[in-house]
């Protein structure tokens, strides 16, 4: 399939950051909602992160009438049964900042010993364009640290650390997390799905 103009329908600034480091080796003109003043906030009250994805998608094409990606993200922690999942955002509550969600999940997992810290990280990508409606999904296996180390970044990177490295993603550069985070993964199937 060939675009030419996508938009990323964030206002999340790293994220932004992130996806256009990704997607700099195909030729295309990358927009975001900076771009797009007047089109509306999409509200994430979906049950699922896939269910949110492809709402802001569909709504931020319906306003733009171009291609559009949309990611929704959530850190699932298997002693907590998949939490923060859906609501990593407002974890210690709405418009909770990274440090009160960091903070709100080690104390839900104070006195939980290392080998039951196990966590995912998990991305959904939902692209839509005209007549075409498309999830991809990437997913990172680690674990939630006793506490945060590390300054890159955002969210709950700080207290991740990804499985086979000693370091946190907070700890990692930019080019490093981007190697193979799960926004990464989720990114290389939608750009392989673009190329094929
Ligand atoms: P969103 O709903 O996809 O914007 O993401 C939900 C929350 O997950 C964000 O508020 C961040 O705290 C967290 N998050 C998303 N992506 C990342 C990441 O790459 N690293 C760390 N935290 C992230």
């Amino acid at each position: 399939m060939t675009i030419d103009t996508l938009v990323l329908a964030t206002r999340n600034p790293h994220k932004a950051e992130e996806i256009r480091a990704m997607l700099a080796d195909l030729n295309i003109t990358v927009k975001d909602m900076r771009d797009f003043p007047n089109c509306p906030e999409v509200t994430e009250d979906g049950r699922t992160l896939e269910e949110n994805a492809l709402k802001k998608a569909l709504e931020v094409h319906r306003c733009t009438g171009l291609p559009v990606i949309a990611d929704d993200t959530g850190l699932e922690v298997y002693y907590l049964l998949g939490e923060p999942g859906v609501r990593s955002a407002r974890y210690a509550g709405e418009n909770a900042t990274y440090e009160e969600n960091n903070k709100a999940l080690l104390n839900r997992l104070t006195q939980v010993p290392a080998r039951k810290r196990q966590a995912r990280f998990r991305c959904v990508v939902a692209f839509v364009a005209k007549g075409v409606e498309e999830l991809f999904e990437g997913k990172v296996e680690g674990s939630i640290l006793l506490k945060p180390r590390g300054d890159n970044g955002f969210g709950y990177d700080p207290i991740f650390r990804p499985d086979g490295d000693a370091r946190s993603y907070a700890e990692l550069t930019a080019d490093e997390k981007n190697a193979f985070s799960h926004r990464a993964r989720a990114i290389a199937s939608f750009k392989a799905f673009l190329q094929s």
